[in-house]
C-alpha cells in the first residue's frame, strides 16, 4: 500500500518518512486511532516503504521486487498477527491459519472494522465468535524470528488490535518487542489503548492518528455529492471504513423507509407471523445494515417527535418520509418515546457485541408493540 492512497494524515506521514531518511526507525512502534482512521493503512505503507528498494522522497515505487509482494500482502518477511478464533478442528489458533481471508478483509477495505472481521470469523465457524490473540501465536512468532529475514532489509510483524491479546500472549509477546532480534520492526496497530498492559506500552513509542476530516473524506469519494458523504458521514460515526461498506453496499435509505413502514404496520397490527418473516429477513443482511436500520428508525421516530412538537422547520425527512411521518406520528408520545430510543440503543449496542440478531430484532419488536399501545397523558391540540 502507498502513502499516496490515504488521504490526509500528512503530519504522520512526513515522520515515518523521515525516521526513515535518518535511519531512525524504532523498532517498536504502536499506531492508534479510532475505527475507520488510517492506523492500519499507514503502518502498511510505512513496512512497505522500509522495504521499498527504489524509495522515492515521499513513497515507495510501487514496482520494484519487495513493493509487488508487499501490493498483496505476501512479502515472506511480512508477518501479519490478528485476532483469531478458537477452532474445534486440531489447527492452532494463529493467524497463519486464517490469513487469506483477512489479507481479502484488507485489501478490500484497509479500514475495516474488529468487528467486520469477527463476523467474518462467525460466519467461517457458524457461530459467534468473539477473537482473540493467543499465546500459541507468540510461540509461533518467536521461532519465526530464530531465523534470520528471508530477503528484506526491515522484517516486519504487524499486530493488529494487540488489546486482543491476553495476560498469557501479552507477556509472551513482550520479550520478543524488548529485544527483537537485528533488522526486525514490531507495528503494533490498535484501537484502545488502555486495554494494552502498560509493561507492553512501556515498550513502544506511539503515534496517534487522528480521524479523517470531511475534506479527506470528500477526496475520497470523489464521485459522491458532499450531501451525501455527510449524510453517511452522520450514519456511520465518522468511520471511513464503515463509509466504504456503506457506498459498496451500495445502501439506500428508501429501502429503509419500505422496511421500516413493513415493520411498524406488523408492529402496529402484532402480526407475529409477518414479524417473524421480517425478523428473518434481517438476521441476514449482516451487522452493518443491521445498524444502520437502527439507527435509521431513531431517526424517524425523533422526526415524529418533532412533528408532534410542531416545529417542522426543524424536521429532516424527505418527501416519502414526511407522507409516513405525519401519519405515523400519533403513536409517539411523550410518554413511549425515550423508553423507545433506549431500546433501540440497547439493541445497537447488543449488535456490537455480536449477540445474535433472530433474538434481538424479534425481542425489539415485541417491546415495540408495547410501546405503541402507550397513549399520550395529554390530550393533542
Ligand atoms: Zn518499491
Amino acid at each position: 500500500m502507498l502513502f499516496k492512497d490515504i488521504q490526509g494524515n500528512n503530519i504522520i506521514k512526513k515522520q515515518l518518512i523521515d525516521s526513515v531518511f535518518n535511519d531512525r526507525v524504532s523498532h517498536s512502534q504502536l499506531l492508534n486511532g479510532k475505527c475507520g482512521s488510517a492506523k492500519l493503512h499507514l503502518a502498511l505503507a510505512y513496512a512497505q516503504y522500509l522495504n521499498c528498494s527504489s524509495r522515492l522522497k515521499e513513497d515507495s515505487c510501487g514496482i520494484c521486487s519487495s513493493c509487488t509482494k508487499y501490493v498483496s500482502l505476501t512479502h515472506p518477511d511480512l508477518h501479519l498477527i490478528f485476532p483469531v478464533i478458537k477452532s474445534n478442528l486440531s489447527k492452532l489458533s494463529i493467524s497463519d491459519n486464517f490469513v487469506d481471508l483477512w489479507r481479502d478483509y484488507i485489501l478490500n477495505n484497509p479500514y475495516g472494522s474488529l468487528n467486520g472481521w469477527i463476523d467474518i470469523l462467525s460466519s467461517q465457524t457458524n457461530k459467534l465468535a468473539t477473537g482473540g490473540i493467543y499465546k500459541e501465536e507468540a510461540n509461533v512468532l518467536h521461532k519465526k524470528l530464530a531465523f534470520k529475514n528471508y530477503e528484506a532489509q526491515y522484517r516486519v510483524i504487524i499486530i493488529w488490535m494487540p488489546e486482543k491479546m491476553n495476560l498469557e500472549s501479552s507477556n509472551s509477546m513482550l520479550k520478543l518487542l524488548e529485544e527483537p532480534p537485528k533488522g526486525t520492526v514490531f507495528l503494533l496497530v490498535s484501537e484502545n489503548l488502555d486495554l494494552l498492559i502498560a509493561t507492553i506500552k512501556s515498550r513502544l513509542q506511539t503515534i496517534q492518528v487522528h480521524d479523517f476530516t470531511l475534506e479527506d473524506m470528500i477526496n475520497y469519494f470523489p464521485h459522491k455529492a458532499k450531501s451525501e458523504i455527510l449524510k453517511v458521514k452522520k450514519l456511520t460515526n465518522s468511520s471511513l471504513g464503515k463509509m466504504i461498506t456503506y457506498f459498496q453496499n451500495d445502501i439506500e435509505d428508501d429501502n429503509f423507509l419500505e422496511n421500516f413502514t413493513l415493520w411498524m404496520r406488523y408492529v402496529y397490527k402484532v402480526d407475529i407471523i409477518n414479524i417473524s418473516n421480517w425478523v428473518d429477513k434481517m438476521s441476514q443482511i449482516g451487522k452493518v445494515k443491521q445498524r444502520l436500520f437502527l439507527i435509521y428508525a431513531t431517526k424517524m421516530i425523533r422526526e415524529c417527535l418533532i412533528i408532534n412538537l410542531s416545529s417542522n422547520s426543524l424536521l429532516r425527512v424527505n418527501e416519502e418520509e414526511y407522507k409516513f411521518v405525519t401519519k405515523f406520528a400519533s403513536f409517539i408520545n411523550e410518554e413511549n418515546s425515550i423508553p423507545i430510543f433506549e431500546t433501540l440503543e440497547l439493541t445497537i449496542k447488543s449488535i456490537d457485541r455480536n449477540a445474535g440478531p433472530k433474538i434481538l430484532f424479534f425481542e425489539l419488536s415485541l417491546q415495540m408493540i408495547k410501546f405503541l399501545k402507550v397513549k399520550s397523558k395529554f390530550v393533542n391540540k
